[in-house]
């Protein structure tokens, strides 16, 4: 095969121009926080937490430091007793696992639904004991979770069920958002998410005032008043800055989840290839597509084919949590579906800034790989 560049390269993730069209709602937000000579904990935040709460469909937002942190800062809140249980699927980025361990539980990984690649509901039966006490399910490349089947178990056994949303920003379930379909959610900002800063940020979302109360002083050294400490709490808190760039960029979502949209439809409709797994269709309207995410029996082939046409791609994820040297523990479970979607699972070029005519040369590419 001689060598087959014929236009400008294709990069995976361009975040200069995926920023771009937002320089001066970004600049208004700038000047207006330098400004106002207040930083933390400010009218920002309140403005943009209200936002953002409403843009989810729920009561409160609790503007936090990443998404990580929301996520174990919910679970801290619930103070559920120590050696308690939370399951979580094994195919995730590792942040949702690093979230049960911070707040000193035990996960308790569950097989993905081969179809979807989120958490099977059909497994999760299985996996509670009498310690289980909350099911954190992840709406991973921006599709939501079969929440109905597994709202309804966590309701026979009490749990509480917690949305990792990290990468659902406006991804909807039977026409309602993530961050309002559980219990309590965690959203991060980090700036490649659907809505991202320009640095870290997250947020909780929630309908239940006395969990919301207590985020408000755990992620503020535990106090609300200043030098008065309720709680033993932490310091992760959504600055006015990034506050302020995301309610610029919030009312923009919407149209920009439907441009995703749009270049996830044109992939499904154009790729054809007999060793490419396509991503489920079946929700297209309502996912976020956070990703488009492929998959190859010999994915390290087809990732070099297409760089070699000059289009980047990227893994989510490489390595499963189960089988990170952070997790010795772990190590031992036999996961064979979440094992095999790590090593075949490819993401293809996805973003708001990517033009039709790029979409369709990445689908003539790869109809025509010789692999
Ligand atoms: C990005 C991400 C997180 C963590 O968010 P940070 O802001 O980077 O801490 C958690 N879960 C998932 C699924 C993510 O994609």
């Amino acid at each position: 095969m001689s060598c087959p560049v014929t236009r400008p390269a294709i990069a995976f993730l361009d975040l200069r121009a995926v920023n771009a069209p937002h320089q001066e709602a970004v600049r208004r937000a700038t000047d207006r926080v330098l400004g106002s000579g207040w930083y933390i904990l400010g009218k920002e935040l309140e403005r943009f937490e209200q936002q953002f709460a409403e843009y989810c469909g729920v009561r409160y937002c609790v503007g936090v430091g990443n998404g990580l942190d929301a996520l174990t800062l919910i679970l801290n809140a619930y103070d559920f007793p120590p050696g308690s249980e939370v399951v979580v699927p094994a195919q995730t980025f590792i942040a949702s696992v690093l979230a049960v361990t911070q707040a000193g539980l035990k996960p308790v990984l569950v097989e993905p639904d081969p179809q979807t690649y989120l958490i099977d509901p059909g497994r999760i039966q299985a996996a509670i004991s009498p310690r289980t006490r909350a099911i954190l399910v992840v709406h991973l490349y921006g599709k939501c979770c079969a929440m109905k089947p597994i709202t309804e178990l966590a309701r026979q056994h009490g749990l509480k069920v917690i949305e990792d949303a990290a990468q659902a920003h406006g991804a909807t379930y039977q026409n309602r958002k993530a961050g309002g379909l559980g219990d309590a959610a965690g959203f991060s900002f980090y700036p490649v998410k659907n809505l991202g800063a320009l640095g870290d940020g997250g947020a909780i979302t929630t309908n239940d005032p006395a969990l919301a109360e207590r985020l408000r002083y755990l992620r503020n050294y535990g106090s609300q008043q200043k030098y008065v400490n309720e709680y033993v709490g932490g310091n992760s808190r959504l600055d006015e800055l990034q506050a302020a760039i995301l309610a610029e960029k919030l009312p923009r979502l919407d149209a920009e989840n439907n441009r995703r949209r749009h270049l996830a439809r044109r992939y499904l409709d154009g790729i054809r290839h007999p060793k490419v797994v396509l991503p489920p269709a079946d929700t297209l309207a309502e996912d976020g597509w956070h990703l488009f995410v492929i998959r190859h029996p010999d994915r390290p082939k087809l990732i070099d084919y297409l760089s070699q046409y000059g289009i980047q791609t990227a893994i989510h994820y490489p390595i499963p949590p189960h089988h990170q040297q952070a997790y010795p523990d772990l190590r031992s479970l036999s996961l064979p579906l979440t094992e095999q979607l790590h090593r075949e699972v490819i993401s293809l070029p996805l973003n708001t800034v990517l033009h039709d005519d790029e979409i369709d040369w990445i689908i003539r590419t790869i109809n025509q790989a010789p692999l």
